[in-house]
């Protein structure tokens, strides 16, 4: 080293790395992945150590600068790709949605209890839908007394006895799927049996 002065030492050692710039990042990348299992745990850890409401304010606030730093032509490419992408990005974020189902409904259950006005909210919506859908695809007068007399007491998923307490009328082909609310649709079904369909096809 050839300066005793620290701080002549200190700029030469700047100087000197600004003149390697890309050498010293070369250095920094092969260290990291040398040591990249102990940066990550180490990392993991100082996360883990903070609480973890703390943790999120600082995640968006990660985010929220890191938004602020993307320049705009960034973001709209980052748009375009999502717009161009939907079917595949709705597809992966299905799959997640399967391959994590125990996960996602935890978290959904989570979420319907601190916002119990916006479950009720996509309740009604759901309940609204399903309404319009059989308003749309009623085909005629539904007969039920005309069902109870072709189905003869029999449940046409399990093909078991029904009491008159479980009883249900099912459509066989859900509403959801196109089904219509007429007579032919319709059948008997224990209440169990139809619930547990929900919208598959038997
Ligand atoms: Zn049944």
């Amino acid at each position: 080293m050839p300066y005793k002065d620290p701080e002549a030492r200190r700029a030469y050692m700047r100087a000197y790395k600004a003149a390697r710039a890309e050498h010293m990042r070369e250095l920094n990348k092969e260290s990291y992945e040398r040591h990249k299992e102990a940066i990550q745990s180490r990392r993991a850890e100082k996360r883990h150590a903070i609480p973890v409401d703390e943790r999120r304010a600082q995640d968006r606030q990660y985010q929220a600068a890191y938004r602020e730093r993307v320049p705009e032509k960034l973001r709209e490419n980052q748009r375009r790709w999502r717009a161009a992408h939907g079917d595949e990005i709705r597809e992966r974020e299905r799959l997640h949605r399967i391959a994590n189902a125990e996960r996602f409904k935890a978290t959904q259950a989570r979420y319907f209890q601190r916002h119990p006005e916006r479950s009720r909210a996509l309740q009604a919506e759901r309940s609204a839908r399903r309404r319009l859908r059989i308003i749309e695809g009623t085909e005629g007068r539904v007969s039920y007394v005309a069902i109870l007399a072709r189905d003869q007491g029999i449940c046409h998923i399990c093909k078991l006895a029904v009491a008159t307490g479980d009883l249900h009328f099912d459509h066989i082909i859900p509403i959801a799927r196109g089904g219509k609310h007429s007579t032919d649709n319709i059948a008997m079904s224990h209440s169990w049996c139809n619930l547990s369909k929900h919208t598959k096809l038997i």
